[in-house]
């Protein structure tokens, strides 16, 4: 069953826009709500999957906490609603005013990166008379097989604390007196469709707690991050993703010490299936060997394809009659990568057809740009 979009609404808008499926987003908060209910698990929403702001509250208000990248991204979750208590911020590169922004509201917790940005950390939160909430991010060495752009779990990536200079962050963590040592945070990758590297990663956080039970060391919480994907192909079968797994697999391999509380950060799997990108067709046109539908969408508005060579699946709203045709489905934009499928069979495309780029809620609008000097992309939401 194909989804329906309300055409005779779209008639009046400019494309290109975001339309987002506000119902898709609550059941998907409802399914994980249910699914943690009687475990020691908190979600934080990682917020750069989706800044929207009329998204961000619906998320904020189901009582969900935030992950955070930036101080605008700070900000921006206390506009809408997100209380500090269950914010958590990470990010290799914090400026002395992003961190002073997460002590001045208090924050849950501030994912640290490296020994140096410990420092920082206690002298600013000296400076105001404070003790700063963090965990040290664990750079695990997991390759969870994903495009190497979205892998951050591997040793020569920028992100998290080595294994080997784990033992000295914790130890300067804990002698630093304006730090509250609360936990370790992992974050492996992101749009793993298996839970083979969340079945890894738990093995890894076992071993960790052990070598620190040996040490007495002790931790409050575990962050384990986010990353589950969603099924990109099949939008309209698969709406939600596959928390019920995801879930087991930590309840499963996690051994969590006494009153331990587990902590993940999710972006995509909230909200990438509740967003469909709309564009017209405005020409199309053929070559030699190639049919072109060139819609008024481009990597401006979606970049995910030209960047991760992500695939989104296309509809033609408009079909009218039986035919179909194989086009190449591309963008405006001036540069070669702003193509958003090749080889597409769709329903014959017309001039002024409505074209919906699907799942495309995650990454999509938070990532747009004006190159090329194009407006923002706007925003409307289904009840
Ligand atoms: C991006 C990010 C997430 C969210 O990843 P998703 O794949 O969108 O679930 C979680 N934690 C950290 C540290 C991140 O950078």
């Amino acid at each position: 069953m194909m989804r329906r979009f309300p055409l005779e609404k779209f008639q009046n808008l400019d494309t290109p826009f975001y339309f987002y499926d506000m119902a898709l987003l609550e059941s998907t908060i409802k399914t994980i709500k249910r699914l943690i209910k009687d475990k020691p698990y908190h979600i934080h929403y990682a917020v750069k999957a989706n800044g929207n702001p009329t998204i961000m509250k619906a998320i904020a208000a189901h009582g969900l906490g935030a992950d955070l990248v930036s101080g605008g991204e700070i900000q921006a979750a206390i506009n809408a609603g997100f209380k500090p208590e269950k914010m958590v911020y990470s990010g290799v590169g914090k400026t002395d005013r992003e961190i002073n922004l997460g002590l001045e509201h208090n924050i849950f917790c501030f994912n640290v990166e490296s020994i140096p940005e410990l420092s920082v950390i206690s002298d600013l939160a000296l400076k105001r008379g404070v003790v700063a909430n963090v965990s040290i991010r664990v750079n695990p060495d997991i390759d969870a097989h994903t495009h190497r752009y979205i892998t951050t779990g591997t040793a020569e990536n920028k992100f998290g604390i080595s294994v080997e200079m784990l033992v000295d962050a914790v130890k300067t963590a804990k002698r630093l007196p304006n730090i509250r040592l609360r936990g370790l945070h992992f974050h492996v990758g992101s749009q793993l469709t298996s839970m083979k590297p969340y079945a890894m990663l738990c093995d890894s956080v076992n071993g960790l707690l052990d070598y620190f039970d040996r040490l007495g060391i002790s931790f409050e919480m575990i962050n384990v991050g986010g990353g589950l994907g969603i099924d990109y192909d099949k939008p309209d079968v698969i709406p939600i993703a596959d928390f019920e797994h995801f879930f087991d697999t930590f309840a499963r391999n996690l051994k969590l010490r006494k009153n331990q509380q587990l902590h993940f950060e999710l972006g995509r799997s909230i909200v990438a299936q509740c967003g469909s990108l709309i564009a017209r067709v405005i020409y199309v046109k053929e070559n030699r060997d190639k049919k072109f539908v060139i819609v008024d969408a481009g990597m401006t508005d979606l970049i995910r394809p030209a960047l991760y060579q992500a695939h989104h699946v296309i509809q033609n709203l408009s079909a009218g009659g039986p035919g179909v045709e194989t086009y190449d489905v591309v963008g405006p934009i001036c540069e070669s990568s702003d193509v958003f499928g090749v080889n597409e069979v769709l329903p014959v495309c017309h001039r002024g057809d409505f074209i919906a780029l699907r799942s495309a809620g995650a990454y999509g609008e938070s990532m747009a740009s004006a190159y090329n000097m194009r407006p923002l992309p706007k925003a409307y939401f289904q009840k």
